[in-house]
């Protein structure tokens, strides 16, 4: 007979990995608390609306066979856009020539997944709103759209019901399971810039737009309709320019007006915008073990992260890839074997991205408008020019390639300490062009912590 799995949760981590679960002749049923919102014009609730996909994205859907058929739902963008506070706007590759991010409609993606993975033969139920599990005997209980109860029984259970994960809290009354959760002291809301009156995008379609401004920040990512899904990052409260200081109107105006007022002409409604999307709030979640009889946490169910690396996606599709390699590896009939090979290769890594990801969101607000900091990334830039293996930028190893998160991690912070002993010169900003960039490189090849 073949092995029944459950996934709880058909979000882009769930869909996946019933497709690479149907691709291996597996029984794949997913139970999904929201109701099927294909074919109809409701987006899914109040989440970011387009995300950026890179290089370990692409190479777990490479793998599923579905590369192709995503490309055409997104736009590359190959720097961040700058935008500073005068109006001024300049341009830092994320990469090398021809290295990008993908803007993708959450959405889209969601739905092509989910789609993929019932083609396949998988099951979705919706409306499958998981109460409570069971995890001795497996044992999950559902509430359905009508307030009914339904319970189900799991030979294998996976997890992948996201950062308020069920299956997450079931294992929090489980014996020695650590779980760490923190709420950063910033929200977000979705704004939007719509095509121009001529159809045409509002601003250059190949870039990732930031406005730092310190303590917050305004991203905007391009969108295949010529819109632009833009992202507000404020302190909650304990600063002037905070959601708990922005009572109307007037104050939402005053805001863009003085702090983002190119981006501001481009917002025909923003103020109903605001009004009407969710200021939402970001977590931080990390827990151990992500196993127990059978069952297994995945994407950000077993390790949510803050937005600012842009790689809870592309980790959680990572995640998938890692797991169809193991399973490959020692097949399907020792699965409590799996899933524990699976947490032990995988923990570290999930814990550095979740700290780089703590760590960027300084760098994206604040840092990225410093001179001092643009100096640093030339050297560094140039240091990857001059040696390109020896010196590659801590954001291409996590963005451009499918090195381990944890040795990214460490290596950045060789290159780390490093260039802040270099940028100790106070001559740096006029002679940086001239350092001795080969010793650079020997120093942290030769501080051997790596
Ligand atoms: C503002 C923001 C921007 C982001 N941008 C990026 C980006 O650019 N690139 C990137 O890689 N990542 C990004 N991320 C992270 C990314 O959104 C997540 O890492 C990713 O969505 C995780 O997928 P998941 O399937 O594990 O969880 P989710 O996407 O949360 O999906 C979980 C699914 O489980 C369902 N579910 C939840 N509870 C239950 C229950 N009790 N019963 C049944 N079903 C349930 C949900 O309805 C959902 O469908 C961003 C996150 C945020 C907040």
């Amino acid at each position: 007979m073949k092995e029944k799995i459950d996934l709880l949760g058909a979000g882009l981590i769930g869909s996946l990995l019933a497709i690479y679960l149907k691709k291996r002749g597996l029984d794949v049923t997913i139970y999904e608390k929201r109701q099927d919102w294909r074919n109809s014009n409701k987006s899914s609730e109040g989440r970011s609306i387009n995300m950026a996909l890179s290089d370990r994205g692409w190479n777990a859907l490479e793998k599923a066979g579905l590369k192709e058929k995503v490309l055409p739902y997104t736009l590359p963008m190959s720097g961040r856009r700058i935008h500073d506070e005068h109006g001024n706007t300049y341009f830092q590759p994320y990469g090398k020539e021809n290295q990008a991010i993908y803007s993708i409609s959450r959405n889209v993606f969601n739905e092509l997944l989910m789609d993929e993975a019932e083609a396949l033969g998988a099951k979705i139920y919706f409306n499958h709103k998981v109460e409570n599990v069971n995890v001795a005997k497996r044992e999950v209980e559902f509430c359905l759209k009508d307030g009914s109860e339904k319970r189900m029984t799991s030979d294998v259970l996976i997890g992948s019901d996201g950062s308020y994960s069920a299956l997450r809290n079931a294992f929090q009354s489980q014996v020695r399971f650590n779980f760490y959760q923190k709420f950063i002291s910033h929200g977000y809301k979705e704004l939007h810039i719509p095509p121009t009156a001529s159809g045409d995008f509002a601003l250059d379609p190949n870039a990732l737009h930031i406005w730092p401004r310190g303590k917050f920040m305004l991203i905007a990512l391009p969108n295949l309709d010529k819109s632009f899904t833009c992202t507000l990052f404020l302190p909650f409260e304990g600063y002037k320019v905070s959601f708990e200081n922005i009572y109307d109107d007037r104050d939402v105006s005053q805001i863009f007006k003085t702090y983002f007022n190119d981006a501001f002409d481009l917002m025909p409604n923003l103020l109903a915008d605001f009004k009407n999307n969710p200021t939402s709030a970001l977590i931080n979640t990390e827990c151990y073990p992500w196993t127990e009889n059978n069952a297994l946490l995945i994407g950000d169910a077993a390790h949510a992260m803050v937005p600012f690396y842009g790689q809870g996606m592309n980790c959680g599709f990572e995640d998938c890839f890692i797991l169809d390699k193991l399973i490959e590896k020692y097949g399907t009939s020792s699965w409590d074997l799996v899933f524990e090979k699976f947490q032990k290769k995988r923990k570290r890594d999930t814990d550095a991205i979740c700290q780089l990801a703590m760590d960027n969101f300084k760098e994206m607000s604040d840092n990225i408008a410093d001179p001092k900091f643009l100096i640093r990334k030339k050297i560094e830039a140039k240091l990857h020019e001059l040696y390109p293996k020896e010196w590659q930028p801590l954001y291409s190893m996590i963005t451009f390639s499918n090195m381990r998160y944890s040795e990214a991690y460490a290596i950045g912070k060789l290159q780390e300490k490093v260039m802040d002993e270099v940028m100790k010169d106070p001559d740096v900003p006029k002679n940086w062009n001239d350092l001795d960039y080969a010793a650079i490189v020997e120093k942290v090849e030769t501080s051997g912590e790596v």
